[in-house]
């Protein structure tokens, strides 16, 4: 993990400016979340691609795990005169693994379990397209479970010279039944007692497509479509999937971009 990147920027832009006060507060920094505020109404851009805001003026910047090292947020008030900001952007380091000499073929799933991924995926990408106005996040974060880290965000294995997905989450190694806490007030928006690779899975819709997974539960505590409050008992650990032991993968992400859970939820209590 980098050293160094900013845990809070505010900016406050020029009070004749048209846009108004904008403050930004998070991560800038590969994996990052940042959460913007300005007037309600106004059109905010990064990179020239409009970005939801909630009625109160509340917005969402998500940097990816290989994210370039600028973005520029572009602000519009309701006259049509604009305040342009660059934002820096920290890169980071990721843990590498080459394991080369593999026998070849020997992970390739079974027809029937082909089906069965592509409707966990499908599921699961539904989720991540919801857009849903309200911001059930502004309460901020906290750890779902806390122990050591099992598995850091961004690592990525090459077998046999071919580069897998990057993890693109938080492991949490906890004893099987340890509960699991909403990291955030949020709405029940997947619960799947069986899914290929993550066992029983739970995805919360935090807001402005801002939505998280739980895998490899032993079990699920709330129904789909509940409305949960930070700290609301949701699952508890366990190694359901295709796991080896039991801990917590817990995912973050804003629409599609993954970010890393544990620099959301800050320093482990
Ligand atoms: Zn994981």
């Amino acid at each position: 993990m980098s050293k160094g990147f900013l845990v809070l920027v505010l900016f406050l832009f020029s009070p004749r400016a048209d846009a108004g006060e904008v403050s930004l507060e998070g991560n800038f920094i590969q994996g990052g979340l940042v959460i913007g505020k300005t007037e309600p109404g106004n059109r905010v851009e990064l990179d020239g691609k409009r970005l939801a805001l909630s009625t109160d003026g509340r917005f969402l910047i998500g940097f990816g795990r290989d994210a370039p090292d600028q973005a520029v947020l572009n602000i519009t008030g309701s006259d049509g005169k604009s305040d342009r900001r660059t934002l820096n952007v920290a890169t980071r380091q990721y843990k590498v693994q080459r394991i080369d000499g593999l026998p070849a073929g020997k992970v390739t799933p079974k027809p029937e379990d082909v089906a069965r991924i592509k409707a966990d995926n499908a599921g699961i990408g539904r989720v991540r397209g919801l857009d849903t106005a309200d911001a059930y996040f502004a309460g901020g974060f906290i750890w779902p479970v806390t122990g050591p880290l099992s598995g850091v965000f961004g690592s990525q294995r090459i077998l046999n010279g071919k580069p897998k997905n990057p993890h693109n989450g938080t492991d949490i190694a906890a004893p099987e039944g340890t509960i699991i806490k909403a990291p955030s007030d949020a709405r029940v928006a997947l619960v799947n007692d069986d899914m290929f690779y993550t066992g029983k899975t739970l995805m919360l819709d935090h807001g402005l497509g801002l939505t998280s997974v739980y895998a490899h539960m032993s079990a699920i505590l709330v129904k789909q479509g509940a409305m949960v409050k930070k700290g609301t008992p949701i699952g508890k650990v366990g190694k359901t999937g295709r796991v080896t032991g039991a801990h917590l993968h817990w995912g973050v992400t804003l629409g599609r971009t993954h970010l890393d859970p544990a620099l959301i939820a800050g320093k482990m209590p």
